[in-house]
């Protein structure tokens, strides 16, 4: 049994947290491979270190004076290292002279942000006295900044071969050229995951701040029903509704090898957590696995009289979508009418260009745009073929008053998206929260 395990920044803020990170590490041998963060926000008035690396790394670039910014970053660490009764042997100085340097160097905005997981990496690996790796050895991209994930994973698995124990740190890797690159943020979970694939992992642990996901986001259901297990694609769907507790592209590397996720609280490590998983034979407790919407979307409503007769009529459409750039949510229709769902922000520059289009390619009869609208995505695996299912949440809008503008499901049956009012957006996820979960508890 191995274990790879990640921790986020609010898991590695200070000494304090860090002492539990190592006792999590320590009741559990097979916990042999680590993967930190920089260390995050102490309080939430805070600065995680990233983003101090960032500006001071924008005054460095002005050719500002960056020293003291750089000496508040050192007293982060050094404080960690004082908390941790390290300091006797361990000094980052001489690593902060050859940041100082390459800072003044210009080395990039990349390799900046990285040494908070980098230096983070060292002190791990003193801590816990197992072998430090830098990420840039084993973590490769093109020369065009693209991860590389076969050549990756080969560098990573001859690396970790002989090393029964090793911290890497997350968040970077290094082009052919040796120059830093990053992955986007948060990534540090997307480095636990490509460890996990490189050493066949039988667990990807990733820790952070909360005991997994919940079924509905807590800044709208008070103190929302936590999900046990959930799949990778059930995981997909609420993530793009904006549930967010893992970097969407740490899936990828373990998907492909069949290992599990499993997200746990460093503050309450005895928690299970939520399991991430590939296909599951367990039921979810509830019909639904999860809710989650997003509000900001429009739609383009389009009618003309025997649209369903006349070929390419819609690839036209969505054509004039694609010229600008523009990515489509949903497209329902009927026989004379069709509507495209965009994101507004994306879409309300371009949108007299896109209505001008669409005239010049298909000549509706009609045309509009409506706005504000959310979306609201129902997912589980527990909705196929369950009868009744959409009958609940709608006679759930229903009830408090919500007027539904846009049903879709897909052929997987695994969600079933909502148009609403920007203004209904809580009250209908309040309704079918309520329906789903408060009456089966
Ligand atoms: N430290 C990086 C960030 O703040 C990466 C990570 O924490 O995963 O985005």
């Amino acid at each position: 049994m191995k274990k790879v395990v990640k921790f986020g920044g609010s898991s590695l803020a200070d000494a304090a947290q860090f002492i539990k990170v190592g006792q999590i590490i320590r009741s559990d041998e097979t916990r042999a491979y680590v993967v930190p963060s920089a260390p995050g926000k102490r309080s939430a008035s805070d600065t995680k270190v990233t983003d101090m690396l960032y500006r001071t790394y924008a005054l460095a670039e002005a050719e500002e004076d960056f020293d003291s910014a750089l000496s508040a970053i050192k007293a982060r660490y050094d404080e960690i290292i004082r908390g941790l009764g390290l300091a006797e042997s361990l000094n980052l100085s001489d690593e902060f002279e050859v940041i100082r340097e390459n800072f003044r160097n210009k080395a990039g905005k990349d390799y900046a942000a990285s040494r908070g997981e980098y230096l983070n990496g060292i002190i791990m690996a003193h801590y816990l006295d197992y072998e430090f790796i830098d990420a840039a050895t084993v973590i490769a991209f093109d020369a065009e900044g693209n991860f590389d994930a076969e050549r990756t994973n080969q560098l990573m698995r001859n690396k970790l071969r002989d090393l029964p124990r090793a911290v890497i740190p997350g968040f970077y890797g290094a082009k052919p050229d040796g120059s830093v690159q990053t992955f986007s943020r948060g990534g540090s979970d997307i480095t636990g995951a490509i460890v996990a694939r490189a050493i066949h992992a039988d667990v990807y642990e990733n820790w952070t701040d909360v005991s997994g996901f919940l079924v509905a986001d807590p800044r709208i259901i008070d103190r929302p029903a936590q999900i046990d297990t959930i799949t990778y694609t059930e995981l997909r769907e609420l993530a793009y509704m904006g549930a967010s507790v893992l970097h969407e592209d740490s899936i990828f590397p373990v998907r492909k090898e069949g290992i599990p996720i499993n997200i746990r609280n460093t503050n309450k490590p005895e928690d299970s957590g939520t399991w991430i998983v590939e296909s599951t034979a367990r039921k979810s407790r509830f019909t639904i696995t999860g809710v989650a919407g997003k509000r900001g979307f429009c739609c383009v409503n389009i009618l003309k009289d025997m649209m369903n007769s006349e070929v390419g009529f819609m690839r036209k459409v969505l054509q004039a979508f694609e010229d600008q750039n523009i990515s489509i949510e949903h497209v329902p229709s009927g026989i004379d009418t069709m509507t495209v769902f965009v994101q507004q922000d994306e879409f309300i520059d371009k949108e007299q260009s896109v209505v001008s289009e669409i005239h010049r390619l298909v000549k509706p009869d009609l045309l509009e745009i409506e706005s504000d609208l959310a979306l609201i995505a129902v997912v589980g695996r527990g909705m196929k073929r369950q009868r009744g299912t959409a009958a609940r949440i709608f006679s759930a809008l229903a009830h408090v008053n919500v007027n539904c503008r846009m049903i879709d499901q897909g052929s997987s049956e695994l969600n079933i998206i909502i148009g609403v009012e920007n203004r209904d957006f809580e009250k209908a996820i309040r309704a079918i929260y309520d329906i789903f979960v408060v009456t089966q508890l």
